[in-house]
């Protein structure tokens, strides 16, 4: 495989664990070296990306022109990543998560039955922490997880999302999913989705205690990319929820 952002947070332990799922890390991309080009002679089966918005863009378009799959782990990705993304899934299969771990894959599921079963009358809000070098809010997390509960309602995220609230915001309308971010310390990451009823409330939340729950998922997303003898899928763009078998 190769990783790109290889010396990040993540990048970091993306190599270390490779091995384990049975991948050898053939090549490393970071800011400066040697960028993907440098593996055109010997193509990776695989590539997985967690580094910046700016270089997703330039892992998609390799991964579509070379037709090498890719883990795509990056958030906070730019209009233009968002068609790189479906470029390179017209060709080859890319999975993409804004957040790669089984059990906040499990917590989407969640939380759209309940927003589902809850239903009218019972408000939505979204509270996420995570450390101080977290560079963009709210989480991709966040969002998808905001997603799930709008598409448990029937509502489309963008047209009722309320981010943070301040000053005279009159009564909360019916129809809007609060999002609120927290940023601070080390917290690895946090998310709180609450659903208030009239005299009560329930809180669906999820808590990354170690960092190595995402490169673990991300490598198992890239094994099941790959697919082993009989071959991953052959293009597409997928997330966790098909990695895990939940679609
Ligand atoms: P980080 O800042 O520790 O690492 C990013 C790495 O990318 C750095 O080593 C940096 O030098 C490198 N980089 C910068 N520009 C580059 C370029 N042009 N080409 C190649 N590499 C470049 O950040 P991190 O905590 O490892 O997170 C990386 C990304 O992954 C972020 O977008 C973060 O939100 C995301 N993330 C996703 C998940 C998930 O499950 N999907 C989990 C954790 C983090």
């Amino acid at each position: 495989m190769a990783v790109v952002g290889a010396r990040g947070r993540m990048g970091q332990r993306l190599v270390a664990l490779a091995a384990e799922f049975g991948f050898e890390v053939a090549q490393t991309v970071d800011a400066d070296g040697p960028g993907l080009e440098a593996c055109r002679d010997a193509l990776p089966d695989v590539i997985v990306d967690f580094s910046v918005a700016a270089q997703a863009e330039r892992t998609l378009a390799f991964a579509r022109d070379w037709a090498v799959p890719c883990v795509l782990g990056t958030t906070g990705l730019p209009i233009e990543a968002e068609s790189a993304l479906e470029a390179a899934g017209r060709v080859v299969a890319v999975v993409r998560a804004a957040n790669f771990s089984v059990g906040v894959t499990a917590l989407a599921h969640l939380v759209e039955m309940a927003a589902r079963q809850l239903g009218a009358g019972w408000d939505i809000e979204i509270i996420e922490s995570h450390h101080r070098l977290k560079v963009d809010a709210p989480s991709g997390t966040a969002l998808a997880l905001g997603d799930a509960a709008a598409r448990g309602r029937g509502w489309r995220l963008e047209e009722v999302v309320a981010h943070g609230r301040q000053g005279f915001t009159g009564v909360r309308r019916d129809e809007t999913i609060g999002m609120h971010a927290v940023r601070g310390g080390t917290v690895v990451g946090e998310h709180a989705v609450t659903f208030l009823g009239a005299g009560e409330a329930v809180t669906l939340e999820h808590r990354a205690l170690d960092r190595d729950i995402f490169a673990r998922g991300a490598l198992r997303a890239a094994q099941w990319v790959v697919g082993g003898a009989s071959g991953g899928p052959a293009r597409g763009v997928y997330d966790m929820r098909h990695v895990l078998g939940f679609v």
